[in-house]
């Protein structure tokens, strides 16, 4: 059993409740939790680590939404506008896919097991990421997603995807779990949303589909006009939407692990729907951003459960969950900063766990043990500032637990 203490332990439970002078039990799951005064008591024979000065245990941070097949994108692809964007990841995708070989991937994984990631959701569109994802210390959901309207197409697709599947379940442990994405409502042929869903749900796997994430979607989506009407005139001779967001939405019943990306274009018959559902937003706003698509209103999302994600690189420029958080702390400027800061950071941490259906992402007796700890620069003299003190001044972590060993000092 391993024993840590801090100056400041964050459950990132429901309450947010942070202890001070706070204590660690754990093994692969996390055994105990409490004060140092209280543990000094409980296990007097034991030893107690501390982690020095200003020191702060918390949750290790989960990575909602990212796809690490296009990690080599640096300069290549276009920003400012979603489908010009687009347009330059089909233009350039094969080489942007096959400068992500597997050491590629595997720098990137380290490296947010160095910022205090401990979980992904990794959305897969070819499975080149597989052997990587595999191999990893850290615990992956792993998304094998299925994409492409064209109806002479369909039944292609859906055996490359169960291939696809066969082999990301043949690979199935503790820390990789198989999972279902749908790219989404504007670019998968609804014959094989039905079909992948029925495989999901007979399987109990997590399901995510990216949604709403740009005008040009909803325009299209609902009126089959706007910027993506010559894009799919051009490219695939269509010239009405496939579906309307309610009848997409509508189909995702009944799955018990479910997330929505971006969805910042959605509107309140939507959002209700995907409340209804029992499903996450998973909320990616450096892509948003870079992609000039919307800010996402949190305050618009009432009791929908929220995750964080940095999308892939073709639409970020790192990884790293604590730069993403922060990012969105400087973007949402209508929210309080405490309040803000702790509503991130329990996104980034419990939301996404709900998102993927895991037993983590809150440090309470029972949940696994993945844990990071990080000194900040100075005294925090109140808990309510901790959350945005935490923000501003950490993108890395000295600790990095996952299901209890250290996978940063191994
Ligand atoms: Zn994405």
């Amino acid at each position: 059993m391993k024993f840590l203490y801090a100056d400041w332990l964050l459950t990132c439970n429901n309450e947010f409740t942070i202890i001070q002078n706070g204590a660690i039990a754990f093994e692969e799951t996390i055994l105990d939790i409490g004060t140092i005064d209280d543990f000094r008591n409980k296990y007097a024979n034991e030893d107690i680590e501390y982690l020095g000065k200003n020191s702060v245990i918390m949750p290790g941070l989960i990575n909602t939404h990212v796809h690490l097949e296009f990690s080599a994108n640096k300069t290549t692809l276009q920003y400012g506008n979603f489908v010009k964007w687009l347009f330059s990841v089909i233009e350039h995708r094969e080489e942007v896919i096959e400068k992500a070989t597997k050491e590629l991937i595997d720098s990137e994984l380290k490296k947010m097991i160095a910022n205090g990631t401990t979980t992904i959701g990794a959305i897969s569109s070819y499975g080149f990421d597989l052997d990587s994802c595999v191999q990893s210390a850290l615990n992956v959901v792993y998304f094998t997603e299925i994409l492409g309207s064209k109806p002479d197409m369909i039944d292609t697709l859906f055996v490359d995807f169960q291939e696809k599947l066969k082999s990301a379940i043949s690979q199935s442990s503790k820390k990789f779990l198989p999972a279902i994405a749908i790219h989404s409502p504007y670019s998968t042929h609804p014959f094989l949303i039905r079909e992948v869903l029925k495989i999901a749900k007979e399987s109990n796997m997590p399901v995510s589909a990216h949604f709403q994430e740009s005008k040009a979607e909803n325009d299209w989506l609902n009126y089959s006009h706007g910027e993506f009407e010559s894009f799919f005139k051009n490219m695939l001779d269509q010239k009405t939407s496939l579906t309307k967001p309610n009848d997409f939405l509508d189909q995702f019943k009944n799955i018990d692990n479910l997330s929505f990306t971006h969805c910042v274009e959605a509107n309140k018959k939507e959002l209700q729907q995907i409340k209804e559902l029992g499903a996450t937003i998973t909320h990616c706003p450096n892509s948003n951003r870079l992609l000039n698509n919307t800010l996402l209103n949190i305050s618009y999302l009432n009791d929908i459960p929220l995750a964080m994600g940095t999308d892939g690189l073709s639409s970020n420029n790192t990884l790293n969950m604590f730069e993403e958080i922060k990012n969105a702390f400087f973007m949402h400027t209508n929210l309080d900063t405490n309040q803000l800061a702790t509503k991130l950071l329990t996104a980034a941490t419990q939301g996404g766990a709900k998102a993927l259906g895991l037993n983590t992402g809150i440090l309470s007796k029972g949940f696994d043990a993945d844990i990071i700890s990080f000194n900040l620069p100075d005294k925090c003299n109140n808990k309510d500032d901790l959350a945005t003190a935490i923000i501003l001044h950490t993108t890395q972590t000295k600790r990095t637990y996952i299901k209890g060993t250290d996978e940063l000092n191994k």
